[in-house]
């Protein structure tokens, strides 16, 4: 028994050192160039690996999109290598948190994946990923969808981590990085950059500065680029006991001329239509990065659910109230600068949530503060300085 347990490791220690490279044997995949090509009956995707990945391919409808799970991966690809061609409309691709990574194929019609293999490269620069992709009927691709044992391993791993409970009197603040990984979120018009990358610098000047703050113990929902569903964010304010829940953006616009922060809470009804249609697009993250829409929970019909909704409803309103205030006269604001419409990650019935628009990418004075170290630094002391504002009020009024 103990010498077949010391022959298998012994075996295992070998296969480790003789690896290729000697590599470690969790460094990540690298995917170092891709083609497509193809019409809109077939398609062909190539994705060139510097080692062997491990793939899964599995379906999700409305709309039709083929999911490739790799394990962690560097995309380093240009833009136009996986430009969407043929039958695919939008290729995504990034990291999915938990040490996985992801490529969506947003297919225009329903579509089969008909040859799904994995070549060595003649030249032993790697292994290439090739992923034929054929035009089916709305049957077939509904019988692939039944067909598929898939159980959704990517939203389970993130949210069983063990959370230590806060400390008695502890204010605890969740400060939410919009987007990430595989949902870069809105594209700067000028700079290119990633809304996700400016809003996780922005939280992670703000986790800092409310951290200084006497009594609050402030977090953040993810702190490096990976994917998050908005349920998890919820759920991840809720295990830490989270007091508020801070989701940060800076999304874009058509219209180029708006310019301003705005601060969002919830509602069922949007205030207008530039808020209905942020949250339109803000709630489609997790269609972006290929999960599959699962129903909301039924709403439980109990008065204190309800009342506890009502409730932390009306802190919310104080919270986007107190930092419209500190906002005013220091830094830009949209017009009507509380809105409130039906974000999903806004949906915790018992945290007090706000999502805050910092500017938009897509106008060029705000692009360039949204980048702008000072500029943040100065908005995170303006927001600690609301959050301190709503705090005196909250316990003001027995809350
Ligand atoms: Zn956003």
């Amino acid at each position: 028994m103990l010498s077949a347990m010391m022959r298998h490791c012994l075996l295992l220690l070998f296969v480790l050192c003789s690896a290729p490279g000697a590599q470690a044997a969790d460094a990540p995949l690298l995917a170092y160039g891709a083609r497509i090509a193809g019409d809109d009956a077939r398609t062909r995707v190539v994705i060139d690996f510097d080692k062997k990945p491990v793939f899964f391919v599995h379906y999700v409808a409305n709309p039709a999109r083929v999911i490739v799970d790799l394990p962690e991966t560097s995309f380093g690809l240009k833009p136009e290598d996986l430009a969407a061609r043929g039958l695919f409309s939008e290729i995504r691709y990034g990291a999915m948190g938990a040490g996985s990574s992801r490529v969506v194929l947003t297919a225009k019609k329903p579509v089969a994946i008909t040859v799904a293999d994995v070549k060595a490269d003649e030249g032993g620069r790697g292994f290439r990923l090739v992923l034929d992709a054929e035009r089916v009927t709305e049957e077939r691709f509904s019988r692939l969808i039944e067909e598929q044992k898939w159980t959704g391993t990517v939203t389970a791993t993130k949210t069983d981590r063990v959370v230590e409970p806060p400390a008695a009197g502890e204010f605890v603040i969740a400060v939410d990085a919009g987007h990430g990984g595989i949902d870069t979120g809105a594209i700067g018009t000028d700079t290119k950059m990633e809304e996700k990358s400016v809003t996780l610098a922005f939280a992670g000047e703000l986790v800092a500065t409310l951290n200084k703050e006497a009594g609050v113990k402030a977090f953040l929902t993810r702190e490096k680029d990976e994917f998050l569903s908005l349920p998890e964010r919820v759920q991840i304010a809720r295990q830490h006991g989270a007091n508020l829940f801070i989701s940060v953006h800076a999304d874009t616009l058509k219209q180029h001329d708006i310019r301003g922060a705005t601060v969002y809470t919830i509602s069922d009804k949007a205030s207008d239509h530039l808020a209905a249609n942020l949250a339109e697009r803000e709630n489609l993250s997790d269609e972006i990065a290929g999960m599959t829409l699962t129903s909301e929970p039924a709403e439980v019909a109990d008065i204190l659910i309800d009342l506890t909704r009502r409730e932390t409803q009306a802190f919310s309103v104080n919270l986007a109230r107190s930092v419209v205030s500190s906002f005013e006269g220091q830094i830009n604001l949209i017009n009507n600068p509380h809105r409130h419409a039906g974000f999903r990650v806004l949906q915790a019935p018992d945290v007090p949530s706000i999502l805050l628009e910092l500017g938009f990418l897509s106008n060029k004075q705000d692009e360039k503060l949204l980048v702008d170290p000072v500029w943040r630094k100065k908005v995170a002391g303006l927001l600690a300085g609301a959050v301190r504002a709503y705090r005196g009020g909250s316990v003001a009024n027995g809350g």
